[in-house]
């Protein structure tokens, strides 16, 4: 069993700092919740990074929500269950889809600006799966902007102390409850931060493959930490695969956005042959799994490591205009996207499942909470449909805000103490471990599982489990044990469902089959993975 923390740890022998509120994450999830809690009570928001960076940084279509006289909350609640592919909460879909337009208002008045239209109505896009223009972006850079305004917000509210460069290494709970967090400081040195609630918003874990579009902060801390400390984690087996990142020598896996295949790129093989009407009959607007594994099957086909992406019928001050970001970014590395094939391959995405929550964001651990990637609020299911997961966040982040701001401060003090005599730690390079890791799970647990190739990588990941019991202190090392965790976790789950759903494909088993498999896969540190039933609301192990 995994233990119940990464350190030996005595409490009350930590300094400690109280505060209200501990915020754990910078992203949408982690600065909106914040501001919202500071209308009535003192938030420290820590940050492994800077305050500006994280997986929200980099959004580039945009966020999902009913603005339009045309649209209405049930389309986007159904296009939203359609994705999810049997599996989404209906309660959470209809909080995300009636609460979404006035989170965005809320945007808005902290200072965002998206795109408008010439007669000053906001721009509204179209993406996959959605039936309605209900996309408000800005540019192709959404992500920043809402980082900038929310940070700005932030930094002008005295109710907020940020803790950059801070690493939350776990929870500290007692009998149930949760009372902070420990956290080390950029020199080193623990702290015991103490506040009446802890909201995790830590983003996904796109770190556990060898290609992501995620930053490198994305290594499923939040589930990790969560986990050991008695949450109940859920659906972790859906990973979303974005089928165009960039794959190009020197360059990180930058997305390309669907929106590009949107306004018509097609997608080619190495021959310059055009194959996506073999795979789909919406062709490049396939749902993205489906877009994800032709193109893998198309690699393997032609025996190379990517396919073009060929827009190339735009002129270069449309797709200039449209896509600045990309753009920019594509000719840094000598491809101009409006006269060049772009090579792109899939790339870990978006992480469906996460620490399962109710409508309110709160855990099964007393005053934890859990808001934007990390959660499994039950709004995605087995897939997610594009532009709600920033939604999500802000959606649940109010709710989570509502909820702490009405907490009263715990009675007591925890006297938290483990020891368990650990050893010294590994000496194998962390960062080959890493390595390995991602190439790992790409290998046994990317876009095509099965049954053996998943047992094989389940037995090397447990041949990693000593580092658990290792005496660890850098941030590398906490991070490796977390994506470990997370590895595991996925690993299991994917190999016990055993069908085909959303972005969870099984080439053993790859029809869907709701008579057996319409359920959660839920898993807790002691009681290990269970199935919750959907249809009978029941779980069974
Ligand atoms: C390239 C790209 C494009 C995308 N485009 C869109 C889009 O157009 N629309 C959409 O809806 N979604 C999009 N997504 C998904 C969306 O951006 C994310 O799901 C969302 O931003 C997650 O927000 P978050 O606040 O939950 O986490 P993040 O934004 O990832 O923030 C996580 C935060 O937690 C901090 N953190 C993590 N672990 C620790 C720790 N141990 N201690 C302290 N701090 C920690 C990090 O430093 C960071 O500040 C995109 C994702 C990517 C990668």
């Amino acid at each position: 069993m995994i233990p119940r923390t990464l350190l030996d740890v005595h409490i009350e022998n930590l300094p400690r700092v109280d505060t209200d509120c501990i915020v754990i994450g910078s992203g949408i999830a982690g600065l909106y919740t914040s501001l919202k809690i500071a209308e009535k009570c003192r938030v420290t928001v820590v940050a492994k990074k800077s305050l500006l960076e994280s997986n929200t940084k980099y959004a580039q279509g945009g966020i999902a929500a009913v603005i339009s006289d045309e649209d209405s909350p049930l389309y986007h609640r159904q296009d939203t269950l359609i994705a999810g592919a049997g599996l989404c909460s209906a309660d959470a879909v209809d909080v995300l889809v009636h609460e979404g337009p006035e989170g965005v208002q809320e945007l808005i008045r902290f200072g965002t600006q998206f795109d408008r239209e010439a007669d000053g109505e906001y721009s509204l896009t179209m993406e996959g799966a959605h039936s309605q223009r209900r996309i408000l972006h800005q540019g192709d850079a959404t992500g920043a902007e809402i980082v900038r305004a929310l940070a700005e917000s932030i930094r002008r509210n005295t109710n907020i102390e940020v803790l950059d460069e801070h690493f939350c290494i776990d929870v500290v709970t007692e009998d149930g409850v949760c009372y902070g967090a420990i956290v080390q400081k950029p020199d080193g040195e623990l702290m015991f931060l103490a506040a009446k609630a802890t909201v995790l918003c830590t983003g996904g874990a796109g770190q556990l493959f060898r290609y992501t579009t995620n930053p490198e902060i994305a290594t499923g801390d939040g589930i990790a930490i969560a986990y050991r400390a008695g949450a109940y984690i859920q659906d972790v087996e859906f990973v979303q695969f974005h089928p165009t990142a960039l794959t190009y020598p020197g360059a990180p896996r930058f997305l390309i956005s669907e929106a590009v295949r949107g306004e018509g790129a097609v997608l080619r093989n190495i021959r310059g042959e055009r194959f996506m009407e073999r795979y789909h009959p919406q062709l490049e607007l396939a749902p993205r799994d489906i877009v994800a594994r032709a193109i893998v099957s198309e690699i393997e086909l032609t025996k190379s490591t990517f396919v073009y992406l060929d827009l190339t019928h735009e002129s270069q001050e449309t797709v200039k205009a449209r896509f600045p970001t990309i753009y920019e970014f594509c000719l840094r590395y000598g491809l101009d996207l409006s006269s060049d094939w772009v090579p792109v391959a899939p790339a870990a995405h978006y992480m469906m499942g996460g620490i399962k929550t109710d409508l309110h964001g709160e855990t099964n651990v007393k005053r934890l909470f859990a808001c934007g990637e990390v959660s499994s609020t039950g709004v995605h299911g087995a897939n997610r449909l594009a532009s709600n997961s920033l939604s999500e966040a802000i959606v649940f982040g109010k709710r989570i805000a509502e909820r702490v701001i009405a907490l009263p401060s715990p009675e007591r003090s925890p006297v938290f103490h483990i020891e368990l005599g650990r050893a010294d730690p590994p000496t194998q390079a962390i960062i080959e471990k890493r390595l390995k890791l991602q190439k790992l799970m790409l290998r046994h647990a990317g876009l095509v599982r099965n049954e053996n190739g998943m047992k094989k990588g389940l037995g090397e990941l447990r041949k990693h489990v000593n580092v658990y019991y290792a005496a660890l202190s850098s941030r590398e090392h906490f991070e490796f044990a977390n994506l470990l965790t997370v590895a595991l976790l996925m690993m299991m789950a994917a190999l016990r469902r055993e069908e085909s759903r959303g972005a969870h494909f099984r080439e053993d088993f790859p029809e869907r089959d709701d008579v057996v498999w319409k359920k959660h896969i839920v898993q807790h540190r002691e009681f290990g993975l269970a199935e919750e039933d959907l249809i009978h609301g029941t779980i069974v192990d």
